[in-house]
């Protein structure tokens, strides 16, 4: 037996301990699943619908709860974990409008009878979730898989087990006459290694571009495995032209550096004009970042951001900052640790990287790569000099500027004037190149939840035969 635990990155202090599911614990959850799948894609959707809505209820009722069980596995701040639990609330009505809108049925007369297009389930789907957004982004690949008669085993990241083990308690409520239909297993990479080597029908996952990189390889050839992947970036923001530097810093500061840089949407690129203005902006975002308050979830005054997912994660991102400061990139802004804080705690950090060769990785942590350019096609041709395509964002207030970046830039969310890190449950959310494989997540996650079925009814065979009337030999 393998024991897994999860601490609170600020104190240290164990948050969570429990069983690691081994390879048989694994293939057993994978049978119930199989099991359970058959009654639960016959119910008619509007039975899975209220299931799903008691879910809501149930996590309503403890969201205060959750949100304190997520500030204290991620270090996350209340104000910042509460949001989260209200995406995830607000996912299921999202994902009802979803499912009918985009996997409904659809009816159309023709000269015989009807044209119906009707959506199917996959059948068992394997759901791995990321350590940032513990609740919410694995929520949104299981309430539209739910709703749309897929039956789901999820393994929350090992890092957030405790999220992971109060949202299932939610399901098991709303979910109790369904044994199989929902199930979390817990474990670290072995366990999601077991998962994805058993009979699954689809992998719905959110996590690192390496993690993705490699499902894609050993999913080439399995086209009877649906695969969804929302994976990491190396997200440009240019910011050129602003009436008011400190507005324009503001969206930098948002964008680089909320919840400690550890979203997958944060910029971790700024592009600036190489004049006085880009000076100045890169002047006050220093200003900016320096000011932040940095603490532990519950403290008072509550803070912008916590620390890092834990001290490893911080040991990653210094290696990174080191390895840029090695290749030549200037510091603008130092990364370091916190005096009296955990290792976890870090500093925003600002390098200037200009003429310098950076490798194109995403640098999880509140690091921000400034690069100065003479002209906007340079900007945008720096913007996309990635292998990513996940977020991009213009600063500017010019509408010529703007037209030009939003059809240039390859990025599958790219914001005006609003942090990169902007997005809503009611649209897609999902990046090109190596952030994902062309299947959007959030409000398009019922496309990948269920494929459609294009039927020709006719109510008997009268009428087929007209067709061959005088092509026929005697
Ligand atoms: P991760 O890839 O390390 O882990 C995610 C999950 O996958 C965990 O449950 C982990 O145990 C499992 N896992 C990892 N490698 C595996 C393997 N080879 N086989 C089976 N299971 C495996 O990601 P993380 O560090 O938890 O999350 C941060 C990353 O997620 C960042 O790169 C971030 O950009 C990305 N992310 C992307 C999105 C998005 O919507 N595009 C959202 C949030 C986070």
């Amino acid at each position: 037996m393998t024991t897994l635990r999860s601490i609170d990155p600020a104190t240290g202090a164990q948050v969570w301990e429990g069983e690691a599911a081994g390879p048989e614990a694994v293939a057993a959850a994978l049978a119930r699943a199989r099991k359970a799948f058959p009654g639960w894609a016959a119910l008619p959707v509007s039975e899975r619908v209220a299931i799903t809505e008691r879910y809501r209820a149930t996590l309503e009722a403890r969201k205060d709860d959750i949100a304190r069980i997520i500030a204290r596995e991620t270090g996350k701040p209340l104000w910042e974990t509460r949001t989260e639990l209200a995406s995830m609330i607000g996912k299921v009505a999202l994902s009802i409008a979803a499912q009918a809108e985009r996997a409904g049925e659809k009816r159309s007369d023709m000269p015989f009878g009807q044209a119906v297009l009707r959506h199917r389930p996959h059948g068992v789907m394997a759901v791995l979730g990321p350590f940032n957004f513990p609740g919410h982004l694995p929520n949104g690949h299981i309430v539209p898989a739910l709703l749309a008669g897929n039956t789901v085993v999820f393994k929350p990241s090992e890092m957030t087990p405790a999220t992971g083990a109060a949202m299932a308690a939610c399901w098991d409520e709303a979910l109790a006459d369904f044994p199989g239909v929902f199930q979390c297993i817990q474990g670290t990479r072995a366990t999601g290694e077991a998962l994805v080597a058993g009979h699954i029908d689809g992998l719905l996952f959110t996590g690192s571009a390496g993690a993705g990189a490699h499902f894609r390889r050993i999913f080439a050839d399995r086209p009877d495995v649906i695969l969804a992947l929302e994976l990491g970036g190396n997200n440009a923001l240019v910011a050129w032209d602003a009436a008011d530097v400190d507005e324009a810093a503001s969206v930098v500061v948002q964008s680089a550096f909320i919840t400690t840089g550890q979203r997958c949407s944060c910029a971790r690129r700024l592009i600036v004009p190489d004049t006085a203005f880009g000076t100045a902006l890169v002047e006050a975002v220093a200003n900016l970042a320096d000011r932040v308050v940095i603490g532990a979830w519950d403290e008072t005054p509550e803070p912008w951001i916590g620390p890092l997912i834990s001290d490893a994660a911080a040991a990653a991102a210094k290696a990174a900052v080191d390895d840029l400061i090695a290749r030549g990139a200037t510091v603008i802004l130092p990364f370091s640790g916190i005096e009296g804080r955990s290792a976890a705690f870090v500093t925003p950090a600002i390098l200037d990287v200009t003429g310098v060769f950076v490798p194109d990785a995403e640098i999880f942590a509140p690091v921000l790569q400034v690069s100065r350019v003479p002209h906007f096609d340079a900007a945008l041709e720096a913007a996309n000099n990635t292998r990513f395509g996940l977020s991009a964002g213009l600063v500017s207030a010019d509408d010529a500027l703007w037209e030009r970046f939003v059809n240039e830039c390859r990025a599958g969310v790219v914001n005006r004037n609003r942090p990169t890190t902007g997005a809503a449950g009611s649209m897609p959310f999902g990046g090109l190149g190596e952030s994902g494989n062309h299947r959007p997540s959030a409000y398009y996650a019922a496309d990948y939840c269920a494929y459609p079925i294009a039927s020709f009814e006719a109510a008997d065979a009268a009428g087929n035969a007209a067709a061959l009337a005088g092509k026929l030999h005697s």
